[in-house]
Parts: C-alpha cells; sequence; structure tokens
C-alpha cells in the first residue's frame, strides 16, 4: 500500500511531493532527535524502501522519505538551515555534483565510508557517496542480431550498417547525456559530435519513451538495437507484461574507446543542515555495509560499489561487466557540453 502511495506521488513528480511535503514534514519536525532519519529522494521509493526497512529492523530507527522526480535541491536551498532533511538520494553522477555545487550538502568522512566505498566512487571531501553502480548497455533482439554481428562498442552505433535499426530515448535525458558526456571524455567533442550525428542517423524513429520502451520496440520489430540501462532487464524479466518484452532481446557490453562499459551510479549525500545527524551517518555507513550492497543488488538488479559483494545471480548470468575507468566526475564536468552537442545534431528531432 504504502508502495503504490509513493509510486502515485511520482507520477505527479513535484506537485505530489508538494502534497504529501507538509504532512511528512511536520511529523518529520516533531520528531527531530528521537531516533529518526529524513530522506528527500530523487529515487523511487519502492528501490530504497527494502534496505531503509532492513536499517529499521538493525537500529530502530526510523527513515522518513519524501520522494519527488524534481526540485529536491532547490528545497533544500528554499528550507536553508530550517530543513528537516538528512539525506539526499539520487541517480546520476552529475545530480550528485549539482547537489554538492548547490551548496546544500555537507561534508563527512568515517573510517567505515572510505573503507568501504572506493574513491573512485566518492566525493574526495565526503560530500557525496556512491551506493551502486549501473551499466548501460546495448539490448539486441534475438530474431534479427546474431551474437557475432551484435554491436561491440558504443561507436559502432553510428555505423551506416544500422541505419533504421536502432531505438534510443531523448537525448536530453540524464542517461543519454552522461553517454555522450562520455565520448566527449574519451574522444574530444569533434569525434563525439559525429558519433551522436551518426547515431541519430541510424535511429528507426524519432527519440522517445524509456529505456524499456526501447526494447518493448525492439520485441515488436520497429528496431533491432537499443541503449539501456542494465537493470532494466531485470525489471522487465519480473513484470508480467513486459517479460515477453526482455524475452526479444539479449544483453550486449559494449566497450567505449576499447576500455569498458559506460557506467553511472546512484548515490547519497549528508544535507548540510541535517537535525538528525548521528542517524544519517549510521544510515550512510548501513547502506554501504555488504547486507544493504547485496540487496540493491539481489533486488534492483544493480551492482555493488563495494568490492566483493556478490552480485545477483541475474547479473552474472547477463556477462561480465568490465566498467570504463574514465573518471566520472570528469564525465559529470562534460555534461554541459553534452548537452550542447545533442541540441547542436538536433538528436531529438
Ligand atoms: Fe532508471
Amino acid at each position: 500500500m504504502r508502495k503504490r502511495t509513493f509510486a502515485l506521488a511520482g507520477a505527479a513528480a513535484g506537485l505530489a511531493a508538494l502534497l504529501i511535503g507538509p504532512g511528512v514534514i511536520a511529523q518529520q519536525q516533531a520528531s527531530v532527535n528521537s531516533g529518526e532519519v529524513n530522506v528527500y529522494s530523487y529515487r523511487q521509493p519502492f528501490l530504497i524502501q527494502p534496505m531503509f526497512d532492513a536499517f529499521t529492523r538493525d537500529t530502530g530507527v526510523k527513515v522518513n522519505v519524501v520522494f519527488a522526480k524534481k526540485g529536491l535541491v532547490e528545497r533544500l536551498k528554499q528550507e536553508g538551515r530550517n530543513s528537516p532533511a538528512d539525506l539526499i538520494f539520487t541517480v546520476d553522477i552529475g545530480r550528485l555534483n549539482d547537489a554538492y555545487d548547490s551548496g546544500v550538502t555537507a561534508p563527512v568522512e568515517t573510517a567505515q565510508l572510505t573503507a568501504n566505498i572506493p574513491a573512485a566512487f566518492r566525493q574526495a571531501d565526503g560530500h557525496w557517496y556512491g551506493l551502486t553502480q549501473r551499466a548501460r548497455i546495448i539490448y539486441a533482439s534475438k530474431d534479427r542480431v546474431s551474437k557475432d554481428d551484435a554491436p561491440k562498442s558504443y561507436e559502432e552505433l553510428a555505423d551506416p550498417k544500422w541505419a533504421g535499426r536502432i531505438c534510443t530515448r531523448a537525448g536530453n535525458h540524464v542517461y543519454q547525456v552522461a553517454l555522450t558526456a562520455a565520448m566527449i571524455a574519451h574522444h574530444g567533442e569533434e569525434k563525439a559530435e559525429a558519433w551522436l550525428r551518426g547515431l541519430k542517423s541510424n535511429l528507426a524513429r524519432k527519440p522517445q519513451g524509456n529505456d524499456r520502451a526501447q526494447v518493448k520496440a525492439i520485441s515488436e520489430g520497429e528496431c533491432d538495437i537499443s541503449l539501456g540501462n542494465n537493470y532494466y532487464f531485470g525489471l522487465m524479466l519480473q513484470n508480467k507484461e513486459q517479460f515477453a518484452w526482455a524475452q526479444a532481446v539479449y544483453p550486449v557490453f559494449p566497450t567505449i574507446d576499447d576500455t569498458g562499459t559506460h557506467v553511472n551510479i546512484s548515490g547519497m549525500a549528508l544535507t548540510k543542515a541535517s537535525p538528525n545527524r548521528d542517524n544519517a551517518v549510521m544510515l550512510m555507513e548501513f547502506l554501504t555495509g555488504d547486507l544493504a550492497q547485496q540487496m540493491y543488488s539481489e533486488q534492483n538488479f544493480e551492482y555493488p560499489v563495494v568490492a566483493g559483494v556478490p552480485q545477483a545471480g541475474l547479473l552474472r548470468s547477463m556477462g561480465e561487466l568490465k566498467a570504463d575507468t574514465m573518471a566520472l566526475d570528469r564525465v559529470a564536468a562534460l555534461r554541459a557540453d553534452a548537452f550542447k552537442l545533442v541540441d547542436k545534431v538536433g538528436y531529438n528531432d
């Protein structure tokens, strides 16, 4: 029931957050420093609730979540020192950096956090920590693309042999922007532009829909290749309606510049105003522990960022992830340039 409420809130985005906001906040302000921790989340609650529940079982500390698709950083800014929020959860390195740049986060370093999270997956001063890794992979039609033929790199997606056979979501979505930024990081702007033009010219249809909608289009014969985050494979297999979409494709882990597959992260940041700082840090440490890391993998099909934590069986069956080694903050720094390229080549037209 709880899940449903939050899913509905998600559908109505920021407005819903405002609607559910006041009640939650009132409740939160009344209970500051009484065994609670308050989370602002851009991540859908069902993706993080199981780990929060495990934390509450473990510590007795209650986790209150306010979910919104956008506007949470702005809200933190407006609330300033009076904000009830302790932690902010989001996906995409760019959004983590945005929160940091906006001045709403606080640095935090504990022996456990820095030991658990590799340096590549946390802000140097502890302003944010990565929690999961997700790979942007290729989905290929089982019927129309042989394994030998399937593109082995993102670069190959610009090859004219794929003309009219590729589906992607809009070029200005955070997932596509990060990939384009990674192309700029590896190849420079000129080559990245040529690549984006090539990819655009191979599209079977105007960019539209989310990652799963592209796989659906493959299952319906509209295209043969798509780009999507790896965890959607698992989510589709668990969904009655979408199972058939996933059955129509197989995953390919492409390389970028012959290195590895483009990855991004989800993560968390402590807020500057955090009224329940001790509980917040306790939750941060819990989420970087082996149990929570394994739960993320088993339930969301994301990759743990903590070394040595076993991956979900489905992830192992999909193939081995060898991630691009390009520093994620370098990719994040090129997002603005990537946005410009998307506009310049008229990717969404
Ligand atoms: Fe996603």
